[in-house]
């Protein structure tokens, strides 16, 4: 039975993005006493009749170390991109490859691919950061289609995150 099942979801991306924000809002804390991430926390909570488990465990250099010892009980990974960091997005797209796409543990992941704080994005380039963004990851070359998800949201006002945690309960585990 697949509400049986514990989905666990390792929140990742780079320092700042807005992973702790975002974890936040799935499960409805106030999200303006949010500080960066500084370790890993495991939140689980109920949605739609699931149980969800989100692993921040944040995204500094020095923890990236750390990513590898939670891929084993991975089912989903949430990558999350600070839309507004522009100067940011490269190390943010080798980082997705490297430690993520690239990893053969992680093989059949579900890749949930979110552009955050969209909130402060103009509605007329949204659409294009977006385009642009899924040219650079090239992921409908490199994982099946019904394995990958890219949008747009805001961990501040919330926008898009009930579709992702639809999303997550939608697959197949
Ligand atoms: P983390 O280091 O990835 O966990 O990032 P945080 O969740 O701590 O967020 C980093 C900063 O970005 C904080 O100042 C947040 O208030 C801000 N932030 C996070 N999400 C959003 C968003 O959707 N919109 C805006 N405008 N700011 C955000």
């Amino acid at each position: 039975n697949k509400k049986d099942k514990i989905i666990d979801v390792l929140i990742l991306g780079l320092d700042n993005s807005g992973k702790t924000t975002i974890t936040k809002r799935m499960f409805n804390e106030d999200v303006d006493s949010v500080s960066p991430t500084v370790g890993f926390q495991i939140t689980p909570f109920e949605y739609g009749g699931y149980s969800l488990s989100i692993w921040d465990v944040g995204g500094q250099t020095t923890l990236r170390a750390f990513w590898g010892g939670f891929y084993d009980s991975t089912d989903v990974v949430l990558w999350v991109i600070d839309g507004l960091s522009t100067e940011r997005l490269e190390e943010s797209f080798s980082q997705l490859n490297e430690k993520i796409v690239q990893q053969d543990r992680l093989a059949g992941i579900y890749l949930l691919v979110v552009i955050n704080k969209c909130d402060l994005i103009p509605e007329d380039k949204r659409e294009p950061l977006k385009q642009s963004v899924s040219r650079a990851l090239k992921l409908q070359e490199r994982l099946d289609d019904d394995h990958w998800h890219l949008s747009l949201v805001s961990g501040k006002t919330g926008e898009g995150v009930d579709e992702l945690l639809k999303w997550v309960v939608s697959r197949d585990y």
